[in-house]
């Protein structure tokens, strides 16, 4: 699943794409795509609608229009935007095409249905059921070692799952998950209030460090909207610190990186940096 620096790479895609264009026609070709729009109103919300912004909310990209519609997208599993060439057949599984003002297309793919998008008004965006309980933006002001601090000491869950949970930290999952723990000298299956007040600054600070450093590595990247999905989760740079290295010498003291199956997802740490 995209995570934060993936989705942000979309996002900005969707934005050097699309700024500026104004929809000709938007059809909703699976109506479980938007469950609260009917496939009518997605047509009528976006025809002649001219995109202002093309932003991002947690995992939701964010595009705005100019008579105060926003469309709300969550790629989850397998959503892509896709622009077809001219003569381009719709690909298999698209399950929303906009077709913009300069005869351009862009396709939403999704070939396993998790993806979900809607149409909201922007005054309404922030109370919708999808952003109203998203923990603040990782980058904002609001994310502060304080904050992260009060959000573990509530909870006896273990620590990676509350990193995971979108409404305590937004943004991760779980590859920058990981990454962060990793980073910070954590061990992933801690109860997240058992971890001292003093660790919770270093743990803060590597969560913002592994966002910043994969979000630059997008940032400075030429992305091909024709061909997103190879862009996903190339790494930042030179890859990744723990995850997907299972049984790889560690690049901090050399122990073999461990995973461990927990919940149907994977937990990739060092047994020796990560001992507590
Ligand atoms: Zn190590």
């Amino acid at each position: 699943m995209p995570e934060l620096p993936e989705v942000e790479l979309v996002a900005r895609a969707l934005e050097r794409a699309l700024h500026g264009q104004r929809i000709a026609s938007a059809k909703l070709i699976r109506a479980g795509l938007a469950p609260d729009n009917t496939p009518q109103e997605f047509a009528r919300a976006l025809r002649g609608a001219r995109v202002c912004e093309v932003g991002r909310r947690g995992k939701f990209i964010v595009v705005r229009f100019d008579g105060g519609q926003v469309l709300l997208t969550h790629l989850r599993m397998t959503g892509q935007f896709k622009m077809l060439r001219p003569s381009q057949p719709l690909p298999k599984h698209t399950h929303a095409l906009f077709n913009l003002d300069d005869k351009s297309r862009l396709a939403f793919t999704d070939q396993r249905h998790f993806g979900l998008m809607k149409i909201a008004r922007a005054s309404e965006l922030e109370q919708t059921k999808e952003l109203r309980g998203l923990a603040p933006e990782p980058f904002s002001d609001d994310f502060t070692p304080d904050y992260l601090a009060r959000v573990l000491a509530r909870t006896r869950r273990m620590l990676k799952s509350v990193l995971l949970d979108q409404t305590k930290v937004t943004g991760l999952g779980n590859i920058y998950a990981a990454e962060a723990l990793f980073l910070a000298r954590v061990n992933p299956f801690v109860t997240a209030a058992a971890l001292s007040r003093r660790r919770v600054p270093r743990l803060h600070r590597a969560i913002l460090d592994v966002l910043c450093e994969a979000v630059s590595y997008v940032r400075a990247r030429d992305v091909d909207l024709e061909n997103l999905e190879s862009n996903y989760f190339s790494g930042s740079g030179s890859g990744w610190r723990v995850y997907d290295r299972e049984g790889e010498p560690c690049g901090g003291c050399g122990a073999l990186v461990r995973r461990v199956a927990h919940a149907g997802r994977s937990t990739y740490f060092c047994p020796r940096c990560q001992r507590r």
